[in-house]
């Protein structure tokens, strides 16, 4: 392309062009590589002005041809930046000085270090996406004179590197042509020998079936005109690098590889659109699966179309591609089709395309290793997506808003169900943290632990929730079996007789269970009444004069009389009972019951406790000298012996309430936060009960980790002079 052709190019689309900058452009590059030359042997001046002539396609302004005249200028002769800068203006300087750091990544040969420039590269696309169309334009123009290059080495390169950055890069704008070209070329370059096959395939299909193209675009623009729609109607094959990417991933033979035919068919408005669709569908076997509409959703990057598959006689599957003229525009041309646009008022458009450069930026920043990236470039191509690492740096690749605890079922569902906690980046941070690109994320197990159902909450994979569900179920079911076991035995043992599985089993027919366990289960649920149970094993207690109702009533008020010293309390006395056989641990029970710590007493952690079953509530837990616990009193099937699973002072914090009257001084209230703080008490709530002209009295809620904390702080209090008195709140 010579100097005149490219600016009546330019002036072809942009008449306001800046023909003198473009000009003054031409010259100075030539100037600048001189006698240069190409591998192939040609100037080297011709590549800048191929380059610039591939960008007049997509209409782009002065600015960008004149980058592209520029573009191997700094990196390659002795000219500088400020040079250009000097001659061009700042805009120009900065397009090539964003240019010239993509070209020098591909001096390196080194993976790592490729990568650690591309994040540069990514910075100054991020910036100017014109940066990223004339290296894409560059990309192109070397990959078309790739075969010139010598060494083997470096071609092979060269094609991996397209493959795995350029082409994505222009099939994320939309460019969907030079995508083509590009894995064409390289698929060329790297599998010689696939290609040539599929080519000549390709070949013989086209010598038998020539007309066949040509026969069903007649056919369509037939059906279209019949249908009172305007269309234009065009077909081609299939690209290589794409038939051969499904025989791959199909795992299918060329031979059996029949949908090799594309057509597509342009018409004026969205409503023809679907109307063509229809046409289409009536004439033709539709291939199940293949419909796509792409015009209600459109693709991330903005791409809209239908997309079908069908079969023409005789037997041969196509797929047709029905979209309108400006659908068509954006898909051929994709970022560049908007450009004309960019001044002003479509900005918004605009800033979708924009979107997943940022996204991809947003990967790059976190990434701790460079050599990431290659991968986030491919797969960040899916933006509702987050891709995480484990420390050993292999990828886990989860939807937006997933947590560390989905993470942690995604690499394998025993690390999710033991998983205590998580580091994210070197930093413990809370299970319910959302994860975000590249996030190094190592996940902390304990053996033995157990999931919490609170995680279900903020999970968003079906696998960990799936797990999660299962085992709060499995867990439930266990805790259920277990309490309805104990209400049971308690019931009988109120009646006098030893509990067995033998002597409950009679009363499983009768009250319609499958089984002692879902029995048992149903107890624990609380939808039968244990006393029902004893009823139904031993229906002679239904009689209202039974002689031997005598002694076991006698025998429960000697137990509960001997039980007293023990619990403080005669009407707790029924659960005074040896605690080991119904023991049931609290934290044990957390999966399956609702728990509530009673608000009278506020039991901590080396309290003797007590547990009220309320149907359908859960269990709530009483002090075991708690004054409420006489109200339940006449139903002791309801207490359930339970005891902090406990082994000295955790992270988990309890809440523990008490009494304080201090002097109404200056200071008074500052010394006793202080007093508190010092021994790592958070005050939860304080309310003031009473306050005299000499002193307050107030309730205090601390958030302790248990008994011993809360003894400490009571202990320092009262140490403390402004204090009068300090008592733990019995309601
Ligand atoms: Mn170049």
């Amino acid at each position: 392309m010579r100097q005149f052709e490219l600016v009546e190019k330019v002036k072809s689309y942009d008449p306001k062009a800046d023909e003198d900058a473009i000009n003054r452009a031409y010259v100075f590059a030539l100037k600048a590589h001189g006698s240069q030359t190409r591998a192939s042997g040609d100037p080297y001046f011709s590549h800048p002005v191929e380059v610039a002539g591939l960008l007049t396609r997509y209409r782009l302004d002065t600015n960008t041809i004149v980058t592209a005249l520029l573009h191997d200028v700094v990196e390659d002769t002795p000219v500088t930046l400020d040079e250009i800068e000097k001659v061009f203006g700042p805009q120009v300087a900065r397009l090539v000085d964003g240019v010239t750091k993509l070209s020098r990544l591909e001096h390196l040969s080194d993976r790592a270090k490729q990568a650690e420039n591309f994040r540069k590269l990514v910075l100054a696309m991020s910036e100017d996406i014109r940066v990223l169309l004339v290296k894409l334009a560059d990309r192109l123009h070397n990959m078309r004179t790739l075969k010139h290059v010598r060494d083997p080495e470096k071609r092979r390169r060269i094609a991996a590197e397209t493959l795995d950055i350029y082409a994505p890069l222009a099939e994320r704008i939309g460019m969907e042509e030079v995508k083509q070209e590009l894995e064409t070329i390289a698929f060329a370059e790297m599998h010689p020998d696939a290609y040539q096959s599929i080519v000549a395939r390709l070949g013989f299909l086209r010598s038998q079936g020539e007309t066949l193209i040509e026969q069903i675009i007649g056919d369509l623009k037939r059906m279209m005109s019949e249908g009172g729609i305007k269309a234009e109607v065009s077909g081609r094959e299939k690209t290589p690098y794409s038939i051969w990417r499904k025989m791959r991933a199909k795992d299918a033979s060329f031979e059996q590889f029949s949908d090799i035919m594309a057509f597509r068919v342009i018409v004026e408005s969205v409503e023809e659109c679907y109307r063509a669709l229809g046409i289409v569908h009536g004439a033709f076997h539709v291939v199940p699966g293949r419909f796509k509409d792409y015009i209600s959703t459109p693709k991330p990057n903005g791409y809209r179309s239908l997309h079908t598959g069908v079969i023409v006689p005789p037997n041969q599957r196509i797929e047709i591609q029905i979209r309108t003229r400006e659908m068509h525009n954006v898909a051929e041309y994709g970022v560049a089709a908007h450009w004309s646009y960019k001044q002003g008022e479509d900005a918004g458009r605009e800033g979708r395309q924009y979107r997943w450069l940022r996204s991809l930026l947003e990967i790059l920043e976190q990434a701790a290793d460079p050599q990431e990236f290659l991968e986030h470039t491919r797969l960040e191509m899916f933006q509702d997506q987050v891709f995480c690492f484990t420390p050993k740096g292999d990828l886990i690749t989860l939807p937006r808003g997933a947590t560390p605890v989905d993470f942690a079922y995604a690499v394998h569902s025993q690390v999710g169900d033991s998983c205590v906690g998580a580091k994210i980046n070197g930093r413990i941070m809370p299970l319910r943290t959302q994860l975000r690109n590249g996030d190094q994320v190592e996940i902390i197990t304990a053996k033995g632990h157990t999931p919490s159902p609170t995680w279900e909450r903020f999970v968003v994979t079906g696998r960990a929730r799936a797990r999660i569900r299962r085992f709060i179920n499995l867990k439930q079911r266990e805790q259920f079996l277990d309490l309805g076991r104990s209400m049971v035995a308690k019931a009988l043992r109120q009646e006098g007789v030893d509990p067995s599985d033998k002597v409950v089993e009679p009363a499983v027919k009768p009250l319609k269970q499958a089984s002692l366990e879902d029995l048992y289960v149903v107890v624990g649920k609380g939808d039968i009444g244990a006393r029902d149970v004893v009823l139904a094993a031993f229906p002679e207690l239904k009689a209202p004069s039974r002689a031997h109702a005598v002694a076991p009533l006698t025998r429960l008020r000697r137990r509960a009389a001997a039980a007293t010293d023990g619990a403080g309390s005669g009407e707790a006395g029924a659960r005074a009972e040896p605690a080991a056989r119904n023991a049931l641990p609290i934290r044990g029970l957390i999966p399956g019951m609702a728990i509530h710590f009673a608000g009278c007493c506020h039991p901590l952690p080396g309290d003797r406790i007590i547990g009220i079953v309320t149907t359908g509530k859960g269990v709530t837990i009483h002090t075991a000298d708690c004054q409420t616990l006489e109200s339940f009193a006449a139903t002791p099937e309801r207490f359930v012996d339970v005891d902090w699973e406990y082994d000295g002072p955790g992270r988990q914090s309890h809440v523990g309430r008490i009494h304080v009257v201090t002097a109404n001084e200056q200071g008074a209230l500052a010394n006793l936060t202080n007093v508190i703080a010092k021994h790592d008490g958070n005050i939860n709530n304080l309310k003031i009960i009473n306050r005299q002209a000499d002193f307050f009295e107030m309730a205090i809620d601390l958030e302790v980790s248990d008994l011993g904390h809360l003894s400490n702080i009571i202990a320092a209090l009262r140490a403390s002079p402004s204090v009068t008195t300090v008592e733990r709140a019995r309601s």
